[in-house]
């Protein structure tokens, strides 16, 4: 067997030097198979988790404009919304009839925004509704805090006294500043996005991490990507998931190629083997549909990312209800867990 398997298998931590070995040259079958090993060993038990959640967007104005984005608006254009408070608790309302007690916000980078509509959007969906969020992206913390003139650790302080109880590392796509030069210019570097997540984890708001992949970055900077999300962990202990996505086609005028079955499982199942701190790797069954899913779940992964309750970035190819998740996973050899977005 590949030595750089066999110490992976032994659960020693590889160099990015031997992950990138991987990843190149060496046969996805392997790499996978040594994944699904390896998440027996450290996840024994055959559990695979699923959650359901609401993605409420609060807003899709945003002065961010990232070039793959066609969900963004400019300020003032037609089409642009943002949701008032009676309007999110409706939402909330309806995602709890079936079945959700937890939402994820999110939204895009309106500099008109006062913090005292998240504030106010916080403990209504936590106070009044007794549910649980995750929301905003190290772009929207960032921005929201600069916008209120705040430092970011006393920001999170306020949106965790509202209610918050997790931040995803949304908007990293691949952290690498030359493809973020073209792909986004005017999101956060790697570093303030890296720095500002750090902070999120500090405050006591763990939450996930991903990858987005599938259009011209090279095979070393998915590596330093990977390689920046280990060290983050290794220091703040925040994160509890690391799902990978590929870029979905939402523009003309952004370059995304074919991403195969082999090449999307290869890299779940290199997370898996890399990411050694990080407990959970999620397969994108949403992104990907349900035969990769299946699949994923042999190669590393130990959890299906779903039910997705509405989805305005994405069009949904995910599961949609409870007893449709727990079949699934029955199906594909597992005993179904419902978790809350932080694995508690
Ligand atoms: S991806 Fe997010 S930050 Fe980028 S333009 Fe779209 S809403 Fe704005």
């Amino acid at each position: 067997m590949n030595p750089i398997l066999n110490k992976a298998l032994s659960l020693n931590r590889l160099s990015p030097e031997e992950a990138l070995f991987l990843l190149k040259d060496a046969d996805w079958t392997c790499v996978v198979r040594t994944a699904n090993a390896v998440r027996n060993a450290r996840l024994p038990g055959h559990r695979v988790g699923y959650t359901v959640y609401q993605i409420i967007n609060y807003t899709n104005v945003c002065s961010i404009h990232c070039e793959f984005c066609s969900f963004s608006k400019e300020k003032g254009e037609p089409g642009t919304y943002l949701l008032s408070l009676d309007k999110i608790r409706e939402k909330a309302i309806h995602a709890r009839s079936l079945g959700a007690n937890q939402i994820f916000l999110q939204g895009g980078v309106d500099e008109d925004i006062q913090l005292d509509y998240y504030t106010d959007v916080l403990q209504m969906l936590t106070h009044e509704l007794k549910m649980s969020v995750r929301g905003f992206s190290p772009v929207e913390i960032f921005h929201i805090a600069k916008t209120n003139g705040m430092d970011v650790p006393t920001l999170l302080k306020t949106l965790k006294a509202a209610g918050l109880s997790s931040v995803p590392g949304a908007g990293a796509e691949i952290l690498a500043d030359r493809v973020r030069a073209k792909l986004s210019p005017k999101k956060l570097t790697s570093l303030e996005w890296r720095d500002t997540l750090a902070e999120c984890h500090k405050a006591g708001l763990p939450g996930s991490v991903n990858i987005v992949f599938g259009s011209f970055e090279t095979p070393e900077e998915i590596i330093a990507h990977l390689d920046l999300l280990r060290a983050l962990q290794d220091e703040t202990k925040g994160i509890k998931s690391f799902v990978a996505w590929t870029f979905q086609k939402q523009t003309d005028h952004f370059p995304i190629r074919h991403v195969s079955p082999q090449e999307y499982l290869k890299l779940l199942a290199l997370s898996r083997l890399y990411l050694d701190n990080i407990p959970h790797v999620e397969v994108s069954v949403l992104g990907m549909g349900k035969e990769i899913g299946e699949l994923g779940l042999s190669s590393g992964a130990d959890d299906i990312n779903s039910i997705v309750i509405e989805e305005n970035v994405l069009e949904s190819r995910g599961i949609k209800s409870i007893g449709e998740a727990e079949e699934f996973i029955r199906k594909a050899g597992f005993t179904p867990y419902r978790r809350t977005l932080n694995f508690d």
